[in-house]
């Protein structure tokens, strides 16, 4: 077995431990392998050895690596998980199967057109600045009913779910509780939290998508951390 082989049987045997110890099925947690600054081959590894559902936080990068290998296996669900400008919504909304960064009125609404002239919906997630952080993308947790409500009605976007990517030096579990209570009282049934260091909390408390690089890949060189 390949190294990545192997972190992908240790990664996916803690989400299913996770799930058992929280009394959640493992199979309502998806596994998004995010590799990002990692080559095809990497990805073609874990490929082999089963995975399907990978993310990606540049339209860019991921136009470089990803439309042979969706190809190549039809099943491949690529989702973008990092911040879109208005200006790359269309090349998105071509590429990916599900958009998670959802964070803003305009970016709504391109997204909107978009699909509509592509006749393609990608599943879209709204990201929740859940710590208020100035640097920081997402939605405030006070905007967010309203900007759920706006994104349905007003743009008719396949909203399925909420996002979240906590400060660093906070307990995750406050923020995945907040998020799952969020995407609760808005009737969203997908919650999409924890990343390498704090996925198995995130599992516990609700997670239907984990984002996990480094777990699988190793760690990325520092410019693109
Ligand atoms: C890079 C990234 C991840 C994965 O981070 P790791 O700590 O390597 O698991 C998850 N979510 C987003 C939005 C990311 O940009």
């Amino acid at each position: 077995m390949s190294e990545g082989t192997d972190r992908l049987a240790d990664v996916k045997g803690r989400i299913d431990a996770a799930a058992r110890a929280a009394g959640r099925s493992p199979a309502d947690t998806t596994l998004v392998a995010v590799s990002k600054t990692h080559g095809a081959d990497r990805v073609r590894e874990l490929l082999a050895a089963g995975q399907r559902v990978f993310g990606e936080n540049r339209v860019q990068e991921a136009e470089e690596k990803f439309p042979a290998l969706k190809a190549e296996y039809p099943d491949l669900e690529l989702h973008l998980i990092g911040p879109l400008q208005t200006n790359k919504a269309r090349d998105a909304v071509a590429l990916f199967d599900v958009i998670q960064s959802v964070d803003r009125d305009r970016l709504a609404a391109t997204l909107a057109k978009e699909m509509e002239k592509a006749g393609k919906r990608p599943a879209c997630f709204i990201q929740v600045n859940t710590g208020e952080e100035p640097q920081k993308a997402g939605v405030l947790p006070a905007d967010l009913d309203a900007f759920v409500a706006t994104c349905r009605d007003t743009y008719k976007l396949p909203i399925v779910g909420l996002m979240c990517i906590p400060p660093v030096d906070e307990e995750p579990a406050l923020h995945f509780a907040l998020l799952a209570k969020m995407a609760a009282r808005n009737g969203l049934a997908q919650v999409s939290m924890g990343m390498s260091a704090d996925y198995e909390t995130a599992v516990k408390l609700g997670a239907t998508h984990v984002r996990v690089g480094s777990a699988l890949f190793g760690s990325r060189p520092p410019l693109h951390a």
